[in-house]
């Protein structure tokens, strides 16, 4: 198959760039390796109701994300925040109201950020869309780029954009190699949030809200580090959810014994309904290959620096761009970032189709 531009990749950069260029007319493909679309953006549906096993919000001050949830009439809902923020301390003792929720003037989703993919992908042409599709080489010659997956499906393209992250796409196999200060760069740029994990409990009703808590709590004993109100906002079924702060190494093969330990504190927490959600849902990003590589195991403590960096510019003569949300220099590492860097690409790629 011939196309124009070929994008690697369809969570949310991937897909706003298919949105744009089928906007502007470009003939455009779009592979995906997941059998799903959404990339990091993952929502998990229980009896209709959505919750997000991958980001949760967007602020204030995110332009794009902003105007897109507008555009296409999704609704948003303020993170709850009223009542008491519980405390767990090293010894594992618990306090309340130790400060306030950390969380408060974020936005979400309503129905979960996988309404924001459903809704991209529904406007897509679906012939252009191939899921189950994992690129592992790209060979440039004479202007094109030839590009060959997992599941023998072969595209030829004058542009390709690598909508995944850095460090996974390093693992790819390019012909003509990329230059060691490309692919030292590619390693270099740190995937956001790959190496968390995230634990999603769900109960019948916010029994939380009841006591006078907002559902925020800090722990410094673990396993969940960070917990915040995961409500739905339809009055049906609410939940809670943490960043688990147990390391990846001692994740590996351990979800019984984890799910169990994070029953246990979300009962030291919030008494004898928090240790017993109808539910309870762990999603480790780490071991997840489409997302994850053996570097980004270790998380990150700090927002790094995002931004496309010297090495990866003008590769193959400007015929090969990365395009993840690592790439945005103001908001990389966020969806808005994905925005950002789809948005800037688009206007790049079809400068240079003209
Ligand atoms: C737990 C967690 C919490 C987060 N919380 C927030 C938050 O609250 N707010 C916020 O703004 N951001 C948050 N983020 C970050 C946000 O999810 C990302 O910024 C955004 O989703 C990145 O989109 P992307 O399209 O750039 O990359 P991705 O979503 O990673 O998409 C890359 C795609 O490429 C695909 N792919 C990989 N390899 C191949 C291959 N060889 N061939 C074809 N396809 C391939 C992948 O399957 C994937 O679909 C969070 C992320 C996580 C994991």
């Amino acid at each position: 198959m011939n196309t124009q531009v070929l994008i690697v990749g369809g969570g949310l950069a991937g897909l706003s760039l298919a949105r744009k260029l089928q906007a502007a007319g470009c003939d455009w493909q779009l592979v995906e390796s997941r059998d799903r679309w959404g990339g990091r953006i993952l929502t998990h549906t229980i009896e209709g109701q959505g919750y997000d096993l991958g980001p949760s919000w967007f602020w204030p001050g995110q332009p794009r994300i902003d105007a897109l949830v507008d555009e296409l009439k999704l609704e948003r809902f303020d993170q709850a925040y009223r009542g008491d923020l519980m405390y767990q301390d090293e010894t594992g003792a618990v306090h309340r109201g130790q400060g306030m929720a950390s969380m408060q003037g974020s936005w979400r989703m309503l129905g979960g950020f996988g309404r924001l993919i459903d809704v991209l992908v529904a406007e897509l042409p679906a012939q252009q869309l191939h899921l189950n599709t994992a690129v592992n080489s790209l060979h440039y010659n004479e202007q094109q780029i030839i590009v060959s997956t997992s599941s023998g499906f072969q595209c030829q393209a004058s542009h390709v954009v690598l909508a995944l992250p850095p460090r996974v796409a390093s693992h790819l196999s390019f012909m003509p190699a990329l230059s060691d200060q490309s692919m030292q760069a590619a390693r270099n740029i740190p995937t956001w949030m790959a190496g968390h994990a995230k634990a999603v409990a769900i109960y019948s009703k916010a029994f939380w809200e009841t006591q006078g808590l907002s559902g925020d709590a800090m722990s410094r004993l673990g396993p969940l580090a960070e917990i915040h109100d995961a409500s739905p906002h339809t009055g049906e079924q609410a939940a809670l959810f943490g960043f688990v702060g147990t390391p990846a190494s001692h994740r590996r093969n351990n979800e019984e014994a984890l799910k169990e330990a994070i029953r246990q504190q979300l009962g030291q927490l919030f008494g004898d309904d928090g240790a017993n959600p109808t539910e309870l849902i762990i999603k480790d990003w780490a071991f997840d290959k489409n997302t994850a590589i053996d570097l980004d195991a270790e998380g990150l403590r700090h927002h790094p620096a995002y931004g496309r960096p010297k090495a990866l510019k003008n590769i193959w003569d400007g015929h090969l761009h990365f395009g993840s949300t690592e790439m945005g220099a103001q908001f990389g590492g966020f969806i808005e970032g994905a925005l950002e860097v789809s948005s800037d690409l688009a206007q790049d790629i079809i400068g240079r189709l003209k």
